[in-house]
């Protein structure tokens, strides 16, 4: 079969179709791609948002409308929350919960081995498998605790190493514990294995993702910080990012290591969510706006240099003007590199849609983002400038997009990479560099 992917939503998405696709291709199916004529069509949702599943919803128009004839797969957390509603848009032949996404080979020699069209509501035959959101106690299925290791390879240099899976913090805003079910992981072992096989493989950057990764550990009785420590003694030239970590579970210990490690980026990523206290207790968050500026300074005082990326939410309920504002000084003084802004998305299922809080004006929420964004702008701006003509290694990923003007004034293709703490530079294209390491000058 001739078979097209399409991904939306998170790395840890991104990591399970390429892992997919991998076993597709060893099972004989055809890799196609956007204007190829395709047999079966599989798209890997996500229901983050309501514009998640809108982005969703439309992607399987565009698929049906551009593959007429394919069949047409729905998988990942959209399909896993909404089946029904996933299984009625027109086109899609089959709805698979993305805790049975290891189902989909066998799935697709029933389709390939059959002419007669399967059934559309074919997840019927395995209710188990999805989500009950009107029934608390039924939302995590036993399905919904095995655990699927992945690792995309989506060019040669970088790679998303899927190291964990699923959350049990059940945030009052959040469905991912629905859609990914309980906090599960492989043993460190089979993960370093993965990871080693990358890097024969060439991948030069391995980015480990998760829903909840510092939460490694809970379904094998390791610890995050013993999956680094074995990560960091593997063979080759690579380096390691952590996609990441909640404040309460970034300990000194991690943070330390980090800064002395052999592969490690000094790169994090923080989820925040909000610089209210109010709100923090309101989204049921495990930390106080304290800890994590004190998760935050000992980054600084271990690596001064090192990126740091906020995840920030905005509007959730109850979320004063006054909140809001306090939220914002919070942040102002806090010395990150750079906001992932979101606004609050009312998710059926969740605690906070029983919440009795005033909602936030969906006029407000944007005008909030746009603050936050605002503010993300000049610290990414302050953070750039206080490393130009500083030493660095970039790893050149591809191609450019553009030219570049050069000394000379003449006009050259160019290159682009990440610096190890991701900042994104660019040069005169040459082939020989890609996927390779180079200290340059900023
Ligand atoms: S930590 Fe909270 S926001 Fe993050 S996945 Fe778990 S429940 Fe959702």
């Amino acid at each position: 079969m001739k078979i097209l992917y399409q991904t939306l939503g998170c790395k840890l998405n991104f990591a399970e179709t390429s892992s997919l696709a991998d076993s597709l291709r060893h099972a004989g199916h055809e890799t196609v791609h956007r204007g190829e004529q395709a047999d079966v069509c599989i798209l890997n949702t996500c229901s983050v948002t309501d514009v998640a599943d809108q982005k969703g919803r439309q992607a399987i128009r565009r698929l049906h409308r551009e593959h007429p004839d394919a069949k047409i797969i729905v998988t990942g957390c959209y399909a896993q929350l909404q089946p029904e509603r996933v299984a009625g848009i027109e086109g899609v032949t089959m709805v698979v919960g993305s805790n049975e996404k290891d189902r989909i080979q066998s799935i697709i020699e029933v389709i390939s081995s059959s002419s007669a069209s399967p059934s559309k509501n074919l997840y019927r035959f395995s209710p188990e498998y999805y989500t009950d959101l009107a029934s608390p106690q039924g939302r995590l299925s036993e399905a919904g605790r095995r655990f699927h290791p992945s690792c995309s390879k989506e060019d040669r240099t970088r790679c998303f190493l899927k190291v964990q899976d699923g959350c049990d913090y059940f945030c009052t805003y959040c469905t991912i514990p629905m859609a990914r079910g309980t906090s599960r992981n492989a043993p460190i072992a089979d993960t370093v294995a993965l990871a080693q096989k990358a890097i024969d493989e060439g991948a030069k950057e391995i980015v480990l993702t998760g829903v909840n990764i510092g939460d490694f550990g809970r379904s094998t009785g390791e610890t995050f910080l013993e999956l680094l420590h074995a990560l960091d003694e593997v063979n080759g030239e690579v380096r390691y990012r952590i996609s990441s970590c909640e404040p309460n579970l970034l300990s000194d210990q991690i943070i330390d290591f980090v800064a002395s490690s052999r592969h490690f980026a000094p790169h994090f990523h923080i989820p925040l969510q909000s610089g209210s206290n109010e709100v923090l207790k309101i989204m049921h968050r495990r930390y106080s706006r304290e800890l994590f500026q004190e998760r935050v300074e000992r980054i600084r005082s271990r690596m001064p240099g090192a990126f740091i990326g906020v995840d920030c939410m905005v509007g959730v309920r109850g979320e004063t003007e006054e909140m809001f504002g306090d939220y914002y000084r919070f942040i102002e003084q806090l010395p990150v590199c750079q906001l992932h802004v979101f606004p609050y998305s009312e998710r059926r299922g969740t605690r906070m849609v029983d919440m009795d809080l005033p909602r936030v004006s969906n006029e407000e929420q944007r005008r909030r983002v746009e603050v936050l964004l605002r503010l993300s702008e000049s610290k990414l701006a302050a953070f750039y400038a206080a490393h130009r003509g500083e030493q660095a290694t970039v790893l050149w990923e591809a191609a450019g997009k553009g030219n570049m003007l050069t000394q000379n004034s003449t006009r050259q293709k160019t290159m682009s990479g990440w610096t190890e703490n991701y900042i994104r530079v660019s040069a005169p294209y040459q082939k020989e560099k890609i996927n390779q390491f180079e200290q340059i000058w900023i």
